[in-house]
């Protein structure tokens, strides 16, 4: 399934004006709170940041906002989309719909005007300076249902998009009873910190510098660094030639764990209709610039793949 959005908000650099104080505020005490982490180190504190980083960045984020919600990459039952989109808002990333939203429109403008994050408006600006400025990114259900239609009916996605915070602080407040103070700093601030620039690597990085398997019309590329902190999503050029399929890594040594994950829901038969795309196969012709007439055996629909495991 592909989604086909018209923006009519307004994405890019020239749009997003001025310093969002509430963003940075956070974003200031979060960096403060990492780094007061260092000074408090347990075992127990850092193997529950461990756990906590697994469960948002791979349960939540890659399996769920990325693979599932926004691509629609594989079919699950409507109670692991919810359990794995709850895990998603432990990254501190947004609620889903501005996630999904936010991507869509990346996939559709990617490293053209209106991509809300591309490196060739500034590195910085693709890695962090798109998420302090602005007002444009932050809008209610109301004005993105446009772009994440979908989620939009979904009564629960649109209550967990307005109170996504909600589960760092009951996290949070959990670690302070069981391990006080040491178990909150790397449990929530040094594990969102690290989380957050690790995704925000797969906007700068990957549409800067690694090597490009195939030629869709962006800058992206795969980098084994990248994709190692985010649990695969750096093959993002793989991704971004092949966006619906639900791996990432396509050559048996490009590590992609969200992809073992999505594999071991659908052994467990909890997941199906999973796409894959082929390292041979041709990029659609809408994703690049060549003329379609190169790409008429190009298959634009991905086909299930249960030859993959
Ligand atoms: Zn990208
Ligand atoms: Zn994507």
């Amino acid at each position: 399934m592909t989604f086909v959005v018209q923006p009519t908000l307004l994405y890019g650099r020239k749009y997003q004006k001025g310093m969002n104080w509430i963003t940075v505020t956070a974003m200031i005490g979060f960096h403060i709170g990492a780094i007061a982490a260092l000074f408090f180190v347990t075992t127990g504190a850092l193997i529950a940041a461990l756990i906590l980083y697994f469960v948002g960045g791979m349960l939540g984020i890659g399996m769920s906002y990325h693979r599932l919600l926004t691509h629609r990459g594989y079919k699950t039952y409507k109670w692991i989309e919810y359990f794995l989109t709850i895990c998603g808002t432990l990254a501190l990333e947004g609620g889903p719909i501005f996630w999904v939203a936010t991507h869509r429109i990346h996939h559709q403008k990617s490293d053209r005007e209106g991509d809300p994050h591309t490196p060739r408006e500034g590195t910085w600006w693709a890695h962090m300076g798109w998420i302090i400025t602005g007002e444009g990114l932050h809008h209610d259900a109301s004005v993105l249902s446009k772009y994440v239609p979908d989620l939009c009916r979904d009564r629960f996605h649109v209550w967990l998009s307005n109170w996504h915070w909600i589960t760092n602080v009951v996290v949070g407040l959990g670690l302070l009873a069981f391990g006080g103070i040491p178990y909150v700093l790397w449990g929530i601030f040094f594990r969102t910190t690290v989380g957050l620039h690790t995704t925000w690597l797969v906007n700068s990085a990957t549409h800067l510098w690694g090597s490009r398997r195939f030629m869709p019309r962006d800058d992206s590329t795969n980098n084994w660094w990248v994709a190692l902190l985010p649990f695969g999503e750096g093959w993002h050029n793989n991704h971004h030639a092949h966006p619906v399929s639900a791996r990432h890594g396509l050559a048996w040594y490009e590590l992609d764990l969200n992809w073992l994950g999505i594999s071991t829901l659908r052994m467990l038969g909890l997941a199906w209709d999973v796409k894959v795309a082929r390292i041979a196969q041709a990029v659609p012709y809408e994703e690049n610039d060549r003329p379609a007439g190169e790409h008429e055996d190009s298959p634009l629909v991905l086909e299930e793949d249960e030859a993959v495991a």
